[in-house]
């Protein structure tokens, strides 16, 4: 039964009566003001974070949009979910929801909720091995959160890391089991913060949670203000999403054992000793000056003092078939230790989501079960402008170039192919294709990305300013590239190492500084070689390479920025096979406010996510579309030329005299192959006459 509720302003921005910002933005905040978070345009799910809990996720909720189509009830990201569960369960066929929006628009919520209303729906039959799948998804979030999200000044709970999660099915349609992708975690948190950021919450949650007994196995005291690596920024007591406690229970839950567990919480609070750790450089001479922080450090890392401190201190230089020693420099020695602290927590997080991987057991949906099929939900790091923009920033906003670029080739513009292959009269709509700026970033050779890689692989003086002026040569001419040594007077750019990029969401300028060594991202062998030969077997797996002999000529391992396009390809390439849908979340303002509508910011996110070109596109189109044999197959019965079965013609005929019968001939055009209805209430009004049947 459909809900009877009233309903504020319109439910589907197609029925807007003009399609003018105005009105979009004015049925926008009059549904924010009223809790009605959820606006449709067609099956695209526009969702406005309400920064309070509305009561719209229980049971009964459930209930009214269990196996119900889109156009039945409210808006509502549970309908999202369930067409696509739908569209798994009745053709088998891969689908995935792909939520995007910037920092705090309620991306990670959004997730848990179609998470939360999957596991609700299925296993009616409470099989016990299915309830550990739905049990495991759920308390997953839980530790990717503890170890990927922390405190930022835009989100209190923001995920620094991105997040791909195909659920799979088997052929009755119940969760079997998953697999989660992560991209690039921001792990230059762990050593820095900017003021008013936090670390990562995985190191509150061990300090402010465990006991004094385990803070005494740890060598920690409970107060944050002595650790470097935690008092950069803000040290404020969060109401912990999840803390301590209940990590640890869905580290059980997910049958880590307790030594696996206990690997993760020593890495942690050897994290937090390396960052106290100083160098003392006298003449010619680099020593440690904090010596206790360093016996911790080796403690828990399973290694000896002086294995730990040689590796800080010196490193190993092979040329010609010698192997030497190196001394560093007090700077050589910070970097080195902040890049130990960043990767070991990097290798620390990818590790512990493998083992997540290993309890849901993904079995594949190609070869051992082929009937199985999966829903992916993708939650990644929305576009990013800060006051000081970096390398993290230049790939985060890239990503979200490539996502609109996809949103566009699925939305927007097959879309309106399809009506031309059709033969349905059509007038084009013009949006703004944002390929030109993928090109810019990822082009071979040219791009920006093969103009740092080549500055990264060259030997000799490359500094950031040199790379600067590669990109300046080769992207002058760029209408969505500029940088201050091209363009002095251009006021915005205000610094030598300032470049910008016109992204599809807006400028963003960014600063060079940092570039070259961050796509290096060099960690010193020797760290590698000391983690691998680690007593501690987990941690001797996260750093397999270790193991390699030092006199062999190693291979240069790809640069950040070339991994990072690697694996935004693999992820494009995967969605492009599944049927989409979106989830396009809008923060109403910047301070989290439940009764604030920022008009500014919020038609800002309107304006770049395309959303009234959205509307456009499929207000000059059809809500719904569908072959004429199965539409006939569906609606024969509501119509008595057609009932049982339709001889005086094709089946493209058969329609026609069946939508002419029902008076709809004018809201309903008939292409090449199928028909196209263009309102939802002709849609609505078939499908109610059938079930009176
Ligand atoms: P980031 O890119 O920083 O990870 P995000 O888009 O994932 O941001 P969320 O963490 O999902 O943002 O949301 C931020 C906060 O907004 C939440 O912690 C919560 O307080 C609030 N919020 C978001 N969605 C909802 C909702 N549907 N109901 C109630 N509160 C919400
Ligand atoms: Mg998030």
């Amino acid at each position: 039964m459909a809900m009877q509720q009233r309903e504020v302003g319109v439910r589907d921005f197609v029925l807007l009566e003009q399609i003018t910002m105005d009105k979009f933005m004015e049925n926008l905040k009059k549904r924010f003001h009223s809790g009605s978070i959820y606006t449709y345009i067609g099956e695209v799910c526009v969702s406005m974070n309400p920064y309070r809990q509305i009561n719209i996720y229980g049971p009964e909720t459930i209930k009214i949009y269990k196996g119900r189509e889109l156009f039945e009830n409210p808006p509502h990201i549970y309908a999202i979910a369930d067409a696509a569960y739908k569209i798994l369960k009745q053709r088998h066929q891969d689908t995935c929801i792909l939520i995007s929006g910037e920092s705090g628009a309620g991306k990670t919520e959004a997730s848990k909720i179609i998470m939360k209303y999957i596991a609700a729906i299925t296993n009616v039959h409470g099989q016990n091995e299915i309830e550990r799948v739905k049990n495991v998804l759920i308390q997953s979030n839980s530790i990717l959160e503890t170890f990927g999200n922390a405190k930022t000044n835009r989100n209190d709970n923001s995920s620094r890391f991105g997040k791909y999660m195909d659920i799979e099915f088997d052929y009755k349609g119940d969760p079997v089991g998953g697999i989660i992708t992560n991209y690039l975690l921001e792990k230059s948190r762990v050593v820095q913060q900017q003021s008013g950021e936090r670390n990562f919450h995985c190191f509150y949650q061990l300090l402010r949670g465990a006991s004094d007994m385990e803070l005494h196995r740890y060598d920690l005291i409970k107060d944050t203000s002595r650790y470097h690596y935690m008092n950069q920024g803000s040290m404020d007591a969060l109401s912990e999403k999840s803390d301590y406690k209940s990590t640890n229970i869905a580290f059980k839950t997910l049958g880590f054992t307790n030594e696996e567990v206990q690997t993760i919480w020593s890495t942690i609070a050897a994290i937090l000793h390396l960052g106290n750790i100083e160098f003392q450089s006298n003449e010619d001479d680099l020593t440690i000056s904090n010596k206790t922080h360093l016996q911790s450090a080796s403690n828990l890392l399973q290694v000896t003092e002086n294995e730990l401190s040689n590796s800080l201190t010196k490193r190993t230089i092979a040329a010609g078939g010698n192997v030497m020693l190196k001394e560093h420099d007090a700077t050589q020695a910070e970097y080195g230790k902040d890049a130990l602290a960043k990767a070991i927590y990097d290798r620390l997080f990818t590790w512990v989501i493998s083992r997540i991987n290993r309890a849901i057991l993904f079995r594949g949906t190609k070869n051992q079960a082929r009937f199985n099929s999966v829903i992916g939900v993708l939650d990644i790091y929305g576009f990013e402008i800060f006051d000081s923009n970096s390398f993290e920033q230049f790939c985060i906003n890239y990503c979200n170039e490539k996502l609109q670029q996809l949103f566009i080739e699925l939305v927007l513009k097959q879309e309106q192919e399809e009506y031309q292959r059709e033969g349905i009269e059509w007038t084009n709509i013009e949006y703004f294709n944002n390929k030109i700026i993928c090109d810019l970033i990822e082009q071979p050779h040219k791009g920006m990305i093969a103009i740092m890689d080549e500055a990264c692989l060259s030997v000799g003086k490359v500094n950031d300013e040199t790379l600067l002026g590669a990109m300046d040569k080769n992207l002058s001419t760029h209408p969505h590239y500029s940088s201050r040594q091209l363009k002095p007077i251009d006021k915005e750019l205000q610094h030598r190492v300032d470049f910008r990029i016109t992204h599809y969401a807006g400028d963003v300028i960014y600063n060079i500084n940092g570039f070259i060594e961050k796509n290096k991202d060099t960690l010193y062998q020797d760290f590698k070689r000391l983690l691998h030969h680690s007593k501690n077997v987990n941690l001797s797996e996260m750093w397999p390479e270790g193991a390699q002999d030092i006199k062999k000529t190693t291979k240069r391992p790809l640069t950040a920025g070339t991994l990072f396009q690697r694996s935004m390809i693999d992820l494009v390439n995967t969605l492009l096979k599944k049927e989409p849908f979106y989830v396009r979340c809008i923060k109403p303002n910047d301070i989290k406010s439940a009764t604030v509508f920022d008009d500014d910011r919020v038609q800002h996110q309107v304006r770049y996510l395309g959303l009234l070109e959205n509307v456009r596109v499929r207000r000059a189109g059809f809500v719904h579309r569908q072959r004429y044999d199965k539409f006939l197959l569906r609606y024969k019965m509501i119509s008595q030329y057609t009932w049982p079965n339709f001889h005086a013609g094709s089946d493209k005929d058969g329609v026609r005299v069946l939508i002419e019968e029902k008076g709809f001939g004018n809201d309903v055009k008939y292409g090449h192959t199928k028909v196209f209805i263009r309102s939802p209430n002709t849609l609505f009004t078939l499908e109610q006459q059938r079930n009176e049947m």
